[in-house]
């Protein structure tokens, strides 16, 4: 599904004090199906833009347009309500959100709350927890009694049985040891693979964005500062430069390598492509 911003403005309490222009005059689409990124400073308006595709905030003025679904700054609740089921939000720690007494309710619980029949939610239930290799022997224990990491995958698979058009995942590896963020970044992308839901990453993990995302949104100062393939936008130094972005390790090595006079073939994706390419 499609998700198109039009001259969207957000102020956060108009007309007080407090007066704050968060997001302004976005004009851009997040297209059907793709792994997205989208980064900024701490306080660009990245989580201002996110909560306007479920309604969790109305902009001030413009619209934004969820797979069909049409929210300004008088839409209604029924239409509010509409748009979120569209979208699944997946925040830092999901696993702290589980709470029924077993693997299986738990999972069970998101679709039944949008009114889905307990013998279907219990398939989509399945089929998710399967997807996400929970094995079935654990559906019927404590969720509290497993690994943290089939825990994660327990919450994982709750949020995508309710059928979400659009995962975005905010900071999802925040805190996260090395092998923990490995391992949760690759069960997302494994998700996105196998379902070919679009995605929305938001992360400072510049080396994160240039191995999973097709696109990249950039956002500074409640502006849309640029966008485009992600590697076209990681490679422009200028523009890096220009926003104060990191940029990721590998591109800074092959940069490194273009100075001593070997250049390689292509901008690679993560360390293992990088080898790849300086051995070709
Ligand atoms: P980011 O996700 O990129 O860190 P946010 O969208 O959270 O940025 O915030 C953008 C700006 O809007 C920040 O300056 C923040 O302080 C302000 N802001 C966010 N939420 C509110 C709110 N509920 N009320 C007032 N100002 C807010």
């Amino acid at each position: 599904m499609t998700i198109r911003f039009t001259d969207v403005n957000v102020i956060y309490h108009r007309k007080s004090p407090f007066e704050y222009h968060a997001l302004k005059n976005i004009n851009t689409t997040f297209e059907n199906g793709k792994f997205y990124g989208l980064i900024g400073h701490t306080g660009s308006g990245k989580s201002t833009l996110i909560q306007t595709m479920n309604g969790l905030i109305l902009p001030s003025s413009g619209t934004v347009e969820t797979d069909g679904i049409i929210l300004s700054k008088k839409s209604k609740q029924k239409l509010i309500h509409q748009a979120k089921m569209k979208v699944g939000m997946v925040f830092q720690f999901p696993e702290h959100q589980l709470f029924e007494s077993t693997v299986l309710k738990d999972v069970m619980f998101g679709p039944m709350n949008m009114g889905i029949a307990e013998e279907a939610a219990r398939e989509k239930a399945c089929y998710y927890l399967k997807l996400l290799n929970v094995h079935e022997s654990l559906l019927e224990k404590s969720p509290f009694e497993l690994s943290g990491g089939q825990m994660r995958k327990v919450a994982i698979a709750g949020i995508l049985a309710m059928e979400p058009n659009i995962l975005i995942l905010d900071e999802p590896t925040a805190g996260l040891d090395p092998l923990s963020h490995d391992e949760t970044m690759q069960l997302f992308y494994d998700v996105y693979k196998k379902i070919g839901i679009t995605v929305i990453l938001i992360t400072h993990d510049m080396n994160d964005v240039l191995e999973f995302t097709d696109e990249v949104k950039v956002m500074s100062q409640g502006e849309l500062a640029g966008e485009g393939r992600t590697a076209d936008i990681l490679t422009d130094q200028n523009f890096m430069e220009r926003y104060d972005l990191e940029v990721p390790h590998v591109i800074q090595l092959a940069r490194d390598l273009k100075e001593k006079g070997i250049a390689l073939n292509g901008t690679p994706k993560n360390t293992a492509e990088f080898i790849r390419l300086y051995e070709d």
